[in-house]
C-alpha cells in the first residue's frame, strides 16, 4: 500500500527528481544510469531470468554484464524501473515504448519493454544530449574527400543527400552532424523524425506522433518554406516520394534509408517507386556508414598489454565511423560506388 500510495503521489515529480529518491532500489538504479552514462554505454539491457535479473551494458557495440538484481527485490526494482522511465505501471503484459528527460544528466533515455516467460524485459537507449560531434570530428581525415563532398552538396539549393547504414551503426550522429554544419541565420531548417533524437539549436525539430503523421507534418512544413528539411527516414513509397518531390520543388533533402551499401541505394529508391531521371536529377550523395572499433595505444602495435590500460576497456576506446559513398557525378558516369580501404588503419593498428 505504502508503494502505490508514494507512486500516486509522486506522479507529478520531475524525472530527475525520481531518480534522486533516497530509497535503496532507486539508488541502485540511480548508479546503474549514470555509470551507463560515464562508460558511454548506448544502451542499457535489463532481462529478467527464473532467478533473477541481468543488467548489461552495450559498450563500443558489445554487451557486459554489470549487475544481477537478486530475486527477492527483482520485481520491486523492475516496478521501480518502470515508473522513473515512464513506463505504464499498472500493464505487464503488453508491448510498451517510454521516452524521458533527465535534465540533469542532459540525458534522453528511450525505452521499450517486452514482457517474457518470465518477466518484464527492458531496453533502455542513452542519447547523450550534450556531446553532439561536428561532423570534422565525424568523417576521418584519411576521408577528407567525402568530408569536402559533403560540405560541397550541403550547400546546394536543391536535391537529396541519403544515408544508410544498420540499425546502431551511428546514422543519426552523422546527421546531426550535417544539421550542424549548416548555416541556420540565412536558411531555414526543419526535421520530421519518429521520434526527435536530439536537440539540434537553430532547427525546427517535429516529432510524427498518432495524431500528427508524417504527411500531414510536411504538408504544414512545406507552408513555412524551408531551405532544407530533414526526413528521418525513408522507409516507404510515401516518404520516397515526398522526399523526391521536396528536392524537386527547391529543398535541400537529407535523409536516410535502409540499404547495405551505397550502389543498393538506387535500386532500393527504384522500388520505392522512383524513377531512374528523378534520381539522377535529385540525388546528390549517398554515404554509407559503419562503426569500427578504435584501438587504445596500449594495444596498438608496440603496445605490451593485452588487458587494456585505465584509459580503455580490454584495449577498446571508442569507435570511429567509416564510409562508402557515391557521388551525383559517380551515378551518372556509372560508376561503382568508392568502398574505403581501411588497410592503412588496421595495419597502423588504428583500428581492430
Ligand atoms: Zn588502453
Amino acid at each position: 500500500m505504502e508503494t502505490i500510495r508514494r507512486l500516486k503521489v509522486q506522479q507529478g515529480f520531475s524525472a530527475d527528481e525520481k531518480l534522486n529518491e533516497k530509497t535503496p532500489v532507486v539508488e541502485q538504479i540511480n548508479v546503474i544510469i549514470n555509470n551507463a552514462k560515464n562508460l558511454n554505454a548506448s544502451d542499457i539491457h535489463i532481462e529478467t531470468t527464473r532467478e533473477n535479473c541481468i543488467v548489461r551494458y552495450r559498450v563500443n557495440g558489445d554487451l557486459r554484464k554489470v549487475q544481477t538484481i537478486q530475486k527477492f527485490i527483482k520485481n520491486q526494482f523492475i516496478t521501480e524501473l518502470k515508473r522513473i522511465c515512464k513506463f505504464n505501471i499498472s500493464s505487464i503484459d503488453t508491448l510498451q515504448d517510454s521516452s524521458v528527460e533527465f535534465k540533469t544528466l542532459q540525458l534522453t533515455i528511450r525505452g521499450s519493454l517486452i514482457p517474457s516467460l518470465y518477466g518484464e524485459n527492458i531496453v533502455l537507449r542513452l542519447i547523450n544530449q550534450e556531446h553532439q560531434p561536428c561532423l570534422s570530428d565525424i568523417i576521418r581525415k584519411e576521408q577528407e574527400d567525402l568530408s569536402k563532398q559533403v560540405l560541397n552538396k550541403l550547400k546546394r539549393k536543391s536535391g537529396v543527400i541519403l544515408l544508410s547504414g544498420a540499425t546502431g551503426s551511428g546514422k543519426s550522429t552523422t546527421v546531426y552532424g550535417m544539421l550542424k554544419e549548416l548555416d541556420k541565420k540565412i536558411k531555414k531548417v526543419v526535421s520530421i523524425e519518429n521520434p526527435v533524437e536530439k536537440r539540434v539549436a537553430g532547427v525546427s525539430q517535429f516529432e510524427v506522433t498518432k495524431k500528427m503523421e508524417f504527411k500531414t507534418i510536411l504538408k504544414g512544413v512545406l507552408r513555412h518554406d524551408p531551405d532544407i528539411i530533414f526526413i528521418g527516414e525513408i522507409r516507404d513509397e510515401v516518404s520516397a516520394e515526398i522526399a523526391f518531390q521536396s528536392a524537386n520543388t527547391g529543398h535541400l533533402v537529407i535523409s536516410t534509408i535502409h540499404a547495405n551499401n551505397p550502389s543498393s541505394v538506387v535500386p532500393r529508391l527504384k522500388g520505392l517507386g522512383i524513377s531512374e531521371d528523378i534520381v539522377d536529377d535529385s540525388l546528390l550523395l549517398v554515404m554509407s556508414q559503419r562503426l569500427e572499433k578504435l584501438l587504445c595505444a596500449c594495444k596498438q602495435i608496440g603496445g605490451q598489454s593485452s588487458e587494456g590500460c585505465k584509459k580503455c576497456h580490454e584495449g577498446v576506446i571508442g569507435r570511429t565511423a567509416l564510409f562508402d559513398y557515391l557521388t551525383q557525378e559517380q551515378i551518372l558516369a556509372g560508376e561503382r560506388y568508392k568502398k574505403f580501404d581501411d588497410t592503412e588503419l588496421r595495419s597502423k593498428g588504428i583500428i581492430l
